[in-house]
């Protein structure tokens, strides 16, 4: 039904856009098209995908849209267990005001791809991929939203419990009360879960165990803080002074947590409070817990339990009595860090396979040579790293891949890489299962 009045039509940027419609879905069928703007559901204004998701996740609703010529358009939905069908814009991401001692967008070298310069705060994004967020600015509408559609749970940078501190950390002196804010949402039943990078000589030793006691006083709300070490680039010009963590204060913290994990507990349901993340245990060489220490593994897209769960799924895997024939030879490239890792992997799947597959850490010049995570390696890296040493064809874990997945942190494609390298390359998930399913393709595609 097409409408002039009465759906609040708004300015030419308000409401929602539609990026697409699912064929046949009530959207379709309601005539809405790409390109239109939703601007409202049951008279409440539509800011966002949270908005749109939530306010038309009831059986009935009426939906105002303005379609390409400007028109104001109203329908009545009644949905039987189906969703609208609309594709909204992607969020228009809100921007950080902090800047974090640590920030590592301010440590990357110049020249990389436009988004990599992003510097995000957005509790949406935290909801939906997990990012973190500070709470440094978090406005009461935005507190308000959080609790009416729980977006829960939420992810937080903390870092510290001391105000004056964290301000000072964040380079951010009107930064709330990281406290007052979780109290607030946690009071409203919002679960959070808190990360603290940790920087030698400033959030470290005594003042991190302060920080996390206090910290524990928030449990259940606050459900778990993975404990991060600072990542260093080479490109740290005009920046405050920070050392890097070294082995001697990777083992202070791994053994700090130990002493608080005992001292604190775990929750009923078997979560452990404050965990390390994994390069703790691979900068010190010491054995990755098991799995009960990782409790849901909560962190793990913070590189908390990635070890553990990797090591796993490989006994698992190598449990299979069948194995495929017809394996060829392979180069798989790592960063330092998990090198141990992947060669003790390559090793025993190699005498499976019946074949050799051979792992080449590869040193990051594009970050600085102190930065040794897979995921932060350039092409060029990757290039420059395996000349000479490539076997058969050369195996990349696709975490090297940003944004749209086809390019690498320095604009390099895996084609410029089979190229320059002259060995096919296949890109495949850093995981057991993930190799075993780039080895033995049924629609591999590879790169030349
Ligand atoms: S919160 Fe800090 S680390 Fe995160 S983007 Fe902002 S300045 Fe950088």
């Amino acid at each position: 039904m097409r409408e002039d009045a009465g759906t609040g039509a708004g300015s030419s940027r308000s409401g929602v856009g539609v990026e697409a419609v699912a064929p046949g879905s009530p959207a379709d069928r309601a005539g809405i098209v790409a390109g239109d703007r939703i601007l409202s559901v049951s008279g409440h204004p539509v800011e966002d995908l949270l908005d749109l998701h939530f306010l038309t996740s009831r059986r009935r609703f009426t939906l105002a849209w303005r379609d390409a010529s400007g028109a104001g358009r109203k329908k009545e939905f009644r949905l039987e267990g189906e969703t609208p069908g609309i594709f909204p814009e992607p969020i228009r991401v809100r921007r950080c005001r902090n800047r974090c001692i640590f920030c590592f967008v301010h440590q990357l070298p110049k020249g990389l791809r436009r988004t990599l310069y992003v510097k995000d705060e957005d509790v949406r994004l935290s909801f939906l991929h997990g990012q973190y967020v500070t709470f440094s600015d978090l406005s009461d509408e935005e507190a308000a939203k959080i609790v009416r559609y729980r977006l829960s749970p939420l992810y937080v940078s903390i870092h510290t419990t001391d105000p004056e501190l964290r301000r000072r950390m964040l380079g951010n002196p009107r930064a709330a009360d990281v406290m007052v804010v979780m109290r607030r949402l946690i009071r409203a039943g919002i679960v959070l879960h808190g990360q603290i990078v940790v920087c030698p000589g400033i959030n470290d030793g005594a003042e991190l165990a302060r920080s996390l006691r206090e910290l524990s006083g928030l449990r259940p709300g606050l459900r778990t803080v993975a404990v991060v070490p600072v990542g260093l680039t080479s490109h740290r010009t005009g920046l405050p002074p920070l050392r890097p963590v070294t082995r001697d204060q990777a083992r202070e913290t791994v053994d700090l947590l130990n002493a608080l994990g005992k001292e604190l507990g775990k929750s009923a349901d078997g979560e452990p409070f404050a965990v390390a993340a994994d390069e703790y245990f691979l900068m010190t060489g010491r054995d990755i817990p098991g799995r009960r220490s990782y409790g849901s593994f909560a962190q793990i897209e913070n590189g908390v339990g990635l070890v553990r769960r990797f090591r796993d799924e490989a006994i698992s895997l190598f449990r299979r009595k069948r194995w495929p024939g017809g394996a060829e030879e392979g180069t798989v490239v790592t960063g330092r860090s998990a090198a141990r890792l992947v060669a003790g992997f390559l090793e025993e799947f190699s005498s499976r396979a019946g074949t050799r597959f051979f792992a080449v850490p590869v040193v990051n010049r594009l970050m600085g040579e102190s930065v040794t995570v897979t995921g932060l390696l350039g092409g060029s890296d990757i290039v420059g790293g395996v000349r000479g040493k490539v076997r058969g064809t050369l195996y990349i874990p696709s975490v090297t891949l940003r944004d749209a997945g086809d390019l690498f942190l320095d604009g390099l494609s895996p084609g410029d890489i089979s190229k320059q390298t002259g060995s096919p390359v296949v890109l495949f998930e850093p995981t057991p299962r993930g190799f075993l399913d780039a080895v033995y393709p049924r629609n591999r595609p590879e790169y030349h």
